[in-house]
């Protein structure tokens, strides 16, 4: 019998998973590289998870991302997680090891400061508060990075107050709670402003924060990258921030996992923006 090296696969698990980007620009590097791999999306409920979970490897899947809404279940079925994904309490990138067990890791945080570094090469996250509108899964990767690069103070804000002082609760004493009705004037001498709520996402309801008291020498990032310049990054360029959108994000959370898998470190460039966007 020929021993045929096996070709790996990977894949996004999610329910529903049909809006997902990431099969195209997983598919896009795989292309770029010449790496003879898929990674396809598959549609799973969470009561089915756990058993596909150990099927996967069976069919020669080497890992996976993982998103809404399995999260943070995940952390309850694989065998190793990391410190940071424990942290956050979700990961979105799971790998199959040769001795069968799950490894689960969180790269939102990383992906999330790569694209600041990457679009706003001048940011100093350590000389200012940050101001992090919402408080929910996308938020604790957020803080978790800016605790990470030095930033000094947190204010945190979020419609239902006790997910932020939850957040709170789990990171310690720079984060700084705020009510929603507080978030316009928490903002005029904040150095990072960012925006984890889905509000300004298309079908979404629309962002409605005033800006009015913008520190004009703010970075502002939205996470919500549909559309991509939202109405939160078009009001803070008009008052003078300098503004990232959520896009990179996604592309650079994505390029630990695809070089685990495939054996490439992939470069997330504008070549790769553009084949996500057409995609
Ligand atoms: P989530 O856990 O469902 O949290 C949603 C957040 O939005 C919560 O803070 C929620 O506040 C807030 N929110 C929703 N509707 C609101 C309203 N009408 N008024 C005020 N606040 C409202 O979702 P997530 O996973 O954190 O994701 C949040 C956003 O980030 C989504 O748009 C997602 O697509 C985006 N995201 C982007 C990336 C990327 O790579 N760029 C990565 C992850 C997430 P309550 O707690 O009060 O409900």
């Amino acid at each position: 019998m020929t021993d045929y090296p096996r070709i790996p696969l990977a894949a996004v698990l999610g329910h529903p998973i049909a809006h997902s980007r990431s099969p195209a620009l997983h598919g896009y590097w795989l292309k770029r590289y010449g790496i003879k791999g898929h990674y396809i999306p598959i549609d799973i409920a969470p009561v089915d998870l756990p058993r596909l979970l150990r099927i996967l490897p069976e069919l020669g899947f080497v890992g996976c991302n993982v998103t809404i809404p399995h999260k943070e279940a995940i952390l309850q079925i694989a065998d190793v997680v990391t410190d940071r994904a424990a942290l956050i309490g979700a990961a979105n990138t799971l790998i199959f090891r040769k001795d069968g067990k799950i490894h689960a890791d969180n790269t939102d945080g990383s992906g999330f400061i790569a694209n600041l570094r990457q679009n706003a090469p001048d940011w100093k996250p350590a000389s200012g508060p940050a101001v992090v509108l919402g408080a929910g899964g996308a938020a604790r990767a957020v803080v978790a990075a800016l605790i990470e690069v030095g930033v000094p103070e947190i204010r945190l804000t979020n419609r239902t107050r006790a997910r932020a002082d939850a957040i709170r609760h789990d990171f310690g004493a720079k984060i700084h709670v705020h009510e929603w009705t507080q978030a316009p004037n928490l903002m005029d001498d904040a150095v990072t402003v960012i925006n984890t709520t889905s509000l300004g996402m298309t079908g979404k309801q629309d962002f409605h924060v005033p800006l009015y008291r913008m520190n004009p020498k703010a970075l502002c990032n939205d996470l919500v990258y549909t559309p991509l310049k939202t109405q939160f990054l078009i009001e803070a360029e008009d008052r003078g921030a300098t503004v990232v959108d959520g896009l990179g994000m996604l592309l650079h959370q994505a390029a630990p996992g695809f070089e685990r898998w495939f054996g490439q470190r992939p470069e997330v460039d504008e070549a790769t923006r553009q084949a996500v966007l057409s995609a």
